[in-house]
């Protein structure tokens, strides 16, 4: 048998069945599919859409060279921040700011599955996942597969959003991939957040990737509750090229988004043999909703866990960052319109590496202590204080 793919497998039960195959779903099949411990096992990918366009563009930082360095499209050594109050170019050394685009990652991943025979791809969409005590019923299109293991990256129900406990804003943005005539870009500062643009009672920044001196992805974006019309992201962009003299240009492509922020628990729907993974596992940083990094560390994990454990609900480490970002959701969605101002200070008083490393998660105590002094101390240590109480 080879890699298949069919509107009906002929197969109904499997080892393994991964719910969708975007982000975590395919980079989860890559590592099952380059660790021998699988070839014996059969895995079964679902999804209603077979992806391979450049849907998503994926930067993230890390230290010198990393793994998914060859599908790469540029690097940034050096990060702008910008507000009404404060202005710098950080050098982000040891750090890179990396950017892949989805098509790459896509492709690349199915290729490699391609090769095995031991997956099977079907296009179908999930209706449902149900655990039962020695197996998971997974129902599309009308038909039920049966696993062991489930994991799950698709958003099956909107539980998240018809809470209240735990606020949500979305991280949604437009951007342009445009063409100028002239030289408008420095092509080694990537634009990470810049504020100096109308705030208009919400958080809303201007995020930049040139790709060479005439290229750039020009995002505008917010931090808030609801999204906006399409012509108001638009107006963003406008506005700001014609603010920096940019006016003859060409756009060459489209790309938008939302990113739910929150700290819902979503891994309190794990169950003994179905592990929700993503997005949808809770693999989203609430406070600033990247993704890509930590699911290549979760998937890398995920699959020694998997060679020894049973329960799938044991996967889930705590941290105390999940805390900081509750509060830091708590404060942003009760004063929307302050973004700027926290972000700014955060900026300011910390290094970009101090601000990267806390955002890896991997700072000590002692930093975090700073960066959270950085922020208005009173504030924050209020809303702390209601969340503990
Ligand atoms: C435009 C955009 C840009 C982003 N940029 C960055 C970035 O620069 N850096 C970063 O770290 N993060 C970024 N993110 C956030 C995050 O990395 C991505 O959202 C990432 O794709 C999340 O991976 P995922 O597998 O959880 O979800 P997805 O990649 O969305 O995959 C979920 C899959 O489930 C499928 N699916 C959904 N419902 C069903 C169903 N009922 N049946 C079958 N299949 C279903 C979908 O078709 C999809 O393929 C970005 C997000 C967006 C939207």
């Amino acid at each position: 048998m080879s890699f298949s793919q069919s509107t009906t497998p002929a197969k109904t039960h499997f080892d393994f069945i991964l719910t969708g195959c975007g982000a975590a779903g395919l980079m989860l099949a890559y590592r099952m599919s380059q660790d021998s411990f699988f070839d014996k096992k059969s895995i079964l990918l679902i999804d209603s859409v077979k992806r391979s366009a450049d849907d998503k563009t994926w930067c993230f930082w890390e230290e010198g060279n990393g793994e998914w360095d060859h599908l790469l499209t540029k690097t940034w050594q050096n990060i702008h921040f910008e507000s009404k109050e404060f202005k710098k170019v950080s050098d982000i050394k040891p750090y890179k700011y990396k950017m892949i685009r989805s098509s790459d990652f896509y492709n690349f991943v199915w290729n490699s599955l391609e090769k095995k025979d031991n997956f099977t791809f079907i296009q179908h969409s999930v209706d449902s996942i149900v655990s039962k005590k020695d197996h998971v019923e997974v129902v599309a299109n009308n038909n039920q597969y049966v696993g062991k293991i489930a994991f799950n990256s698709a958003f099956l129900d909107d539980e998240y959003k018809n809470q209240t406990k735990y606020p949500v804003l979305q991280q949604h943005f437009l951007g342009w991939f445009i063409e100028t005539e002239e030289d408008c870009f420095d092509d080694d500062v990537a634009t990470f957040m810049d504020f100096n643009i109308e705030q208009k009672s919400s958080t809303r920044f201007i995020y930049v990737l040139p790709t060479s001196k005439k290229t750039a992805l020009v995002e505008y974006t917010l931090f808030s509750e609801n999204l906006i019309e399409k012509e108001a992201y638009e107006r963003g962009i406008v506005d700001y090229l014609n603010k920096r003299g940019i006016k003859k240009y060409k756009i060459s492509e489209v790309e938008k988004g939302s990113i739910p922020m929150t700290c819902f628990p979503f891994w309190k729907k794990n169950q003994h043999n179905v592990l929700h993974i993503g997005t949808v596992g809770g693999w989203t940083k609430p406070s600033t909703g990247f993704t890509f990094k930590t699911t290549s560390i979760e998937t890398k994990r995920l699959v020694s866990f998997v060679k020894t454990r049973l329960d799938m609900r044991a996967f889930r480490k705590k941290t105390r960052f999940w805390f900081y970002d509750l509060i830091l959701l708590d404060v942003l969605s009760k004063e929307n319109n302050k973004g700027a101002s926290y972000f700014s200070k955060l900026f300011k008083r910390n290094s970009i590496q101090t601000i990267l490393c806390f955002l890896d998660e991997k700072s000590s105590l002692l930093t975090d202590f700073r960066i959270i002094l950085a922020m208005p101390f009173f504030k924050f240590t209020k809303t702390l204080f209601r969340r503990i109480l």
